[in-house]
């Protein structure tokens, strides 16, 4: 602190001057700010984390270590599904499993940086719906969180309302986003969801010709963490298909639906294996080499 008041109006007029020369040259001044300058040792932080310490409110740790532990999930048993015709269309899947399933859907909106190491971390399966535009803009993001596991569907290129256009319409919708998809993951989606879960007996027959098998809805929405249910009992039923976007809250809305999962007695599954031949056959564990 200076002693006299002298100094300091030497300071202030410093500083003002300073502030003319950030305002007519400010690429030199921010160059300035960052170069590093000695400061006192006095003056920097001496706290250091502990390795017990918490993790901190709403950082990835803290995301991982809310994940409930979930009983382990029964091998799939695959639903049976039509070979040819309009594509099946799913709201929840029909399964007696004890198993509930998570997909993501858009893209371009928001894609919070925490949640591909999230789901890596905390082993969630989850489906993606994309739209063709947001993977080949954001394609190393999306191809993160497939690298985990999770399987990539269709949900469109312009995410329009398809119900009632035309099956040349639809059908540019479906399969030019299949298309890119397929380029991009190097598979071709066999799983559709319509934009707003909006369809039409043309639709169904435009997602199969596109390469679908199911067409997709869902059974709750979860948002900003929270999951709405559409039947009063507020529990997730077995094959139920909890819906949530590519949004600021992803991370709150996967902890929800996982916690939502957990307190309905249900495991989080992934939705390909319980279509026939999506996925590779499960693995019995009588097929597992002997331990060592
Ligand atoms: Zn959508």
């Amino acid at each position: 602190m200076p002693s006299n008041t002298a100094p300091r109006a030497v300071a202030v007029l410093l500083s003002a001057l300073a502030l003319s020369a950030c305002s007519a040259q400010p690429s030199h001044a921010f160059a300035r700010a960052t170069t590093p300058s000695p400061t006192p040792s006095s003056a920097i932080p001496t706290v250091s984390p502990s390795p017990t310490a918490k993790p901190k409110p709403k950082s990835l740790a803290w995301y991982v270590a809310q994940v409930p532990t979930f009983p382990p999930a029964p091998v799939p048993v695959p639903v049976q599904v039509a070979s040819s015709g309009p594509a099946t269309v799913w709201s929840h899947v029909p399964t007696d499993q004890k198993v509930a399933f998570i997909t993501i859907d858009d893209g371009a909106l928001a894609r919070p940086a925490d949640v591909p190491e999230f789901i890596r971390q905390a082993h969630i399966p989850v489906t993606m719906f994309l739209n063709s535009p947001a993977a080949t803009e954001y394609t190393d993001y999306f191809t993160r969180i497939e690298a985990t596991g999770a399987v990539v569907g269709n949900h469109t290129i312009d995410h329009p309302e398809l119900r009632g256009r035309s099956y040349d319409y639809q059908r540019r919708e479906i399969c030019g986003s299949a298309d890119k998809l397929q380029q991009l993951f190097g598979k071709r989606p066999a799983l559709f969801r319509p934009p707003f879960g909006e369809y039409d007996h043309t639709t169904a027959q435009a997602a199969r010709d596109c390469g679908a098998t199911v067409m997709v809805n869902w059974t709750e929405t979860v948002n900003e963490g929270y999951v709405r249910y559409q039947t009063p009992e507020k529990v997730v039923k077995p094959g139920d298909v909890l819906l949530m976007h590519f949004r600021p809250a992803l991370m709150d809305d996967l902890l929800g639906a996982l916690k939502a999962i957990h307190k309905s007695g249900l495991t989080p599954a992934l939705l390909a294996d319980y279509v026939p031949g999506l996925t590779d056959p499960p693995t019995a564990e009588g097929d597992l080499p002997p331990r060592r």
